[in-house]
């Protein structure tokens, strides 16, 4: 282990400082605003010899300088903001960045909760990366040229700073095509533990680092798997749909509901009635229904006290909102349908491009084809382990509705 303090020795820089990349006139304004990226339209022209993947300085036309960042002409996003002040970018830059993210988690994340997001890219100004903590094993995903370079430096300081026996990459998200990459899954550091199971709101969880959806857990829903867990009472009839390993059907369960968890994946299923042995629960007592769920909420007979709503993002794509609110508006609508009175809908979507205000619209237009008396009795975003960063609006992608109908 290196000392990380020791400033003895100047720091190993990571700029390109031969290269310049200048905006075209009147094309600053947005960096001004502080938004992280710059598309290739505003860029006028890049100086000097670079690799793609440099960091490299950003002026405007006039000759002001502006910004340093991740610099990839393959993608539309041609420059990736990492700082706007005009300051050295080496390893402690990141270092501190990396120490920023963890200190948010140690004041805001529950130290009882064993998982959770540690560096959610831009909402902790690192651009391109992502790093999900379960227990003491890390899942890192890459999403950006720029932070591609830098592996083997992030390996170093992730394991510097922190207690680790693990780290999986499992960068294998679509959006590494836009930045020329292709999908990358290995292990890093140790191996791949056979069994890993965190402790979340007080529940045990199995994750499948290597083969689980996404890094294996979806840790964006924890504060709304605990208020689930809050909102059921005994006897009270719960329907899961999209459930994935069991996350909010466990919730409701341990509080003496009865559940039904909906997910199209076999695999998923099977996660979930691991989940309910792995908590004392008997999956006998409970229902697993491995079906599309716009299959099964047109097919069921029964209502329910709580639904909860938590389908894989709609809409990825900008051109995709149509399609994409309508499928949202499909759900909702044969979910509010399917509430007993005074049934609750607990109502999520993934896509940061469905703001606020269109999924409200979304969910408005449900209740009126439902015919329902739908009221919003309580909004939640992205609990404190995905930082939204504010100048990036992007980053803010989960939104979930609590609604009552009446
Ligand atoms: N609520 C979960 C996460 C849901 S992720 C949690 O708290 O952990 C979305 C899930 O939807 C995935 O498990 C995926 O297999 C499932 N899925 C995707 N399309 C589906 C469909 N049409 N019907 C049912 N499940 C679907």
């Amino acid at each position: 282990m290196h000392n990380l303090f020791d400033h003895s020795k100047p720091m190993k820089s990571l700029e390109n400082i031969s290269a310049k990349i200048i905006l075209k006139k009147k094309r600053e304004k947005s960096v001004l605003n502080r938004h992280p990226w710059i598309f290739s339209g505003a860029v006028d022209l890049i100086e000097g010899n670079f690799e793609p993947g440099d960091i490299v300085p950003v002026f405007a036309n006039d000759g002001r300088f502006l910004a340093k960042g991740f610099l990839n002409p393959k993608s539309q996003i041609i420059v990736r903001i990492l700082s706007f002040d005009d300051e050295p970018i080496d390893s402690s830059f990141f270092i501190n960045r990396i120490q920023r993210a963890i200190a948010l988690r140690k004041h805001y994340i529950d130290p009882r909760d064993t998982a959770y997001r540690l560096v959610h890219g831009e909402g902790d100004q690192l651009s391109g990366l992502v790093v999900d903590k379960y227990n003491d094993n890390l899942v890192m995903q890459i999403f950006s040229l720029g932070m591609d370079r830098l592996r083997e430096d992030l390996l170093q300081w992730l394991v510097d700073l922190l207690d680790v026996t693990c780290i999986i990459e499992r960068s294998e998200g679509e959006s590494r095509k836009y930045e020329g990459l292709t999908p990358h899954k290995t292990v890093l550091r140790g191996k791949v533990p056979e069994k890993v199971v965190i402790t979340e709101n007080g529940l045990q969880y199995q994750v499948d680092l290597w083969n689980g959806q996404k890094t294996g857990f979806y840790l964006d829903q924890r504060n709304n798997r605990a208020l689930v867990g809050k909102l059921v009472s005994e006897n009270k009839r719960v329907l899961n749909c999209f459930s994935y390993s069991g996350g909010f059907s466990v919730s409701a369960a341990k509080n003496k509901a009865i559940t039904a968890s909906v997910d199209i994946s076999l695999e998923s299923i099977e996660l979930a009635k691991g989940n309910f042995l792995l908590n004392d629960l008997d999956p006998s007592r409970h229902a697993f229904e491995t079906i599309s769920v716009f299959d099964y909420l047109s097919e069921v007979r029964e209502t329910f006290d709580v639904i909860i709503l938590d389908p894989p993002a709609f809409v990825k794509k900008k051109n995709h909102i149509t399609k994409g609110s309508r499928a949202y508006k499909e759900i909702n609508r044969l979910a509010m349908k399917r509430l007993s009175p005074g049934g609750l809908l607990l109502s999520s979507s993934c896509s940061s491009y469905v703001s606020w205000d269109l999924f409200q619209k979304i969910l408005y237009g449900a209740a009126k084809d439902a015919g329902r008396l739908v009221r919003i009795i309580g909004r939640y975003g992205q609990p404190a382990d995905h930082p939204v960063n504010i100048y990036h609006p992007e980053g803010e992608y989960l939104k979930s509705f609590l609604l009552t109908a009446d």
